[in-house]
C-alpha cells in the first residue's frame, strides 16, 4: 500500500527528545504533528530500565530536585504528557527513507505497509547507539553467544528477569558500563571486570561512587593497542596484554554515536568518522526545514537533557515556520 499524507511537522522518533519537542510544538500552537516511533510504545532507551525491589536507579529528572528515578517511570511520564496534547503518533512504525528535496518521510508499519508523508520540518530525534565492535578499532576474537551490547543485556535482565551471566566482563569504561555492572550485580551476578584500553575509567568519580551502592566492579585498564575475545561457541573472557581475563559473558558498553544513518542516506551532511550531523546554531541540518534534536547531534547527555533540547529545537522549528509564512506573505 502507498499513499502521501501532509503534516507540518514530522518528529523522526519518540524518545525523550522527540516528545520533548512535539509538547514545545503544540504548546507554541503548531498542529498537524506527527511523531514517528519504531518501537511499540514512546519513551526511547529510559523504557529499557524496568522499576525493581532494590533497582538501580539510572534516570535524573531535574524538576525532582535532580533526584535518579527508573527509566519506565521517566517513560511513562514522558507517554502522559504527550498523549495529553493529542499529537498523533504513529507507534511500531519504521522510518526507511527521507527525502529532503521533496521534504517526504517514508515508513514501514505492520498496519499500513509503506507509507509517505510530506512535511513543512522534519525533527530527527533517533537518539544515539553503542559503538559496535569494529568501530572501537581495538577489540579482535570470537563473536560467540554471550556477547551482546547494554541494551540487549537490559532487554533480557531489566525487561525479562533473565540471568545471562554470572561473571560478566564488561569492555568500556563510561558511566553506561559502570549502570550494566549495578544492573548485573543486583540481578544476582557477581561484582564485574570492567576493561578499557586507557588508564583511567571514563565516568567521574562521584558517579563511579554511586553506582559503588550497588556493585564494585574492578578496573582493568592499559594504553593497548588490541584484545581479543576468546570461545567459540559461547565467550569465556578476553584477553589483553597477554593476560587473560576469564568471564561467561562479554558485555560491549558505552561509548555512543549519533543514530544518523538516516541523515546519511538523505545526503545531509554528516561528519565522518563521529557521524555528528552538521547543525547550525538553530539546530538546523544542512536542508532548510531539516532538524535535529537530542543523542543524534553527539555530546551524549542525559535523558532530561534531550527533553530539554527538543523543547529548544521546537522553538527553532516554530521560528522557522512562521518565517516561512512571512516570507510567502511578503510575495503576494
Ligand atoms: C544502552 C544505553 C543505555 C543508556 N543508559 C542511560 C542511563 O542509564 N541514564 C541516562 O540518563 N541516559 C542513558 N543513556 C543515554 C540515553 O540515550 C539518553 O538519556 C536519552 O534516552 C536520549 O534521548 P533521545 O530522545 O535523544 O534518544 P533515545 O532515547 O535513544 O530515543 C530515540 C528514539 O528514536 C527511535 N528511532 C530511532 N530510529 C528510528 C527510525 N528510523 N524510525 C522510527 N523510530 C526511530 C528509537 O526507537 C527511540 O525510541 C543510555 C543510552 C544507551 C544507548
Amino acid at each position: 500500500m502507498s499513499s502521501t499524507q501532509k503534516y507540518k511537522v514530522i518528529i523522526i522518533g519518540g524518545g525523550p527528545a522527540g516528545i520533548g519537542a512535539a509538547i514545545k510544538l503544540h504548546k507554541n500552537g503548531i498542529r498537524q504533528i506527527l511523531v514517528i516511533e519504531r518501537n511499540q510504545s514512546v519513551g526511547g532507551i529510559p523504557s529499557f530500565y524496568k522499576r525493581k525491589k532494590g533497582g538501580v536507579r539510572t534516570f535524573v529528572r531535574w524538576s525532582r530536585g535532580g533526584i535518579p528515578v527508573f527509566g519506565q517511570d521517566y517513560a511513562k511520564y514522558l507517554k502522559k504528557k504527550i498523549t495529553d496534547t493529542g499529537v498523533e503518533i504513529k507507534l511500531n512504525s519504521h522510518v526507511i527513507e527521507i527525502n529532503t528535496k521533496q521534504k517526504e518521510v517514508t515508513w514501514v508499519s505492520p498496519g499500513e505497509g509503506k507509507v509517505t508523508a510530506e512535511a513543512e520540518a522534519v525533527v530527527f530525534a533517533t537518539g544515539g547507539r553503542e559503538k559496535t565492535i569494529p568501530e572501537r578499532k581495538w577489540i579482535a576474537g570470537a563473536r560467540g553467544s554471550r556477547v551482546m551490547f547494554t541494551k540487549h543485556l537490559l532487554g533480557l535482565s531489566d525487561l525479562n528477569n533473565l540471568h545471562p551471566v554470572n561473571q560478566p566482563l564488561i569492555i568500556g569504561s563510561d558511566v553506561i558500563a559502570y549502570a550494566a555492572a549495578a544492573k548485573l550485580r543486583t540481578g544476582g551476578a557477581q561484582n564485574a571486570k570492567i576493561a578499557d584500553n586507557k588508564s583511567f575509567p571514563d565516568t567521574p568519580f562521584y558517579e563511579r561512587l554511586y553506582f559503588r551502592l550497588f556493585s564494585k566492579p574492578s578496573f582493568r585498564g592499559k594504553q593497548t593497542s588490541s584484545a581479543e575475545i576468546k570461545g567459540s561457541i559461547a565467550a569465556n573472557g578476553v584477553k589483553i596484554n597477554d593476560r587473560f581475563m576469564d568471564a561467561d559473558g562479554v558485555i560491549i558498553s558505552g561509548q555512543l554515536i549519533p543514530n544518523s544513518e538516516l541523515a546519511l542516506m538523505g545526503s545531509l551532511e554528516v561528519n565522518i568518522p563521529s557521524r555528528i550531523p552538521v547543525l547550525d546554531n538553530n539546530f538546523q541540518l544542512s536542508e532548510q526545514g531539516w532538524f535535529a534534536t537530542g543523542n543524534v547531534i553527539g555530546g551524549f547527555h542525559g535523558a532530561e537533557w534531550c527533553y530539554y533540547n527538543g523543547k529548544r529545537v521546537a522553538n527553532s522549528v516554530t521560528k522557522y515556520l512562521s518565517k516561512q509564512k512571512l516570507l510567502a506573505t511578503t510575495k503576494k
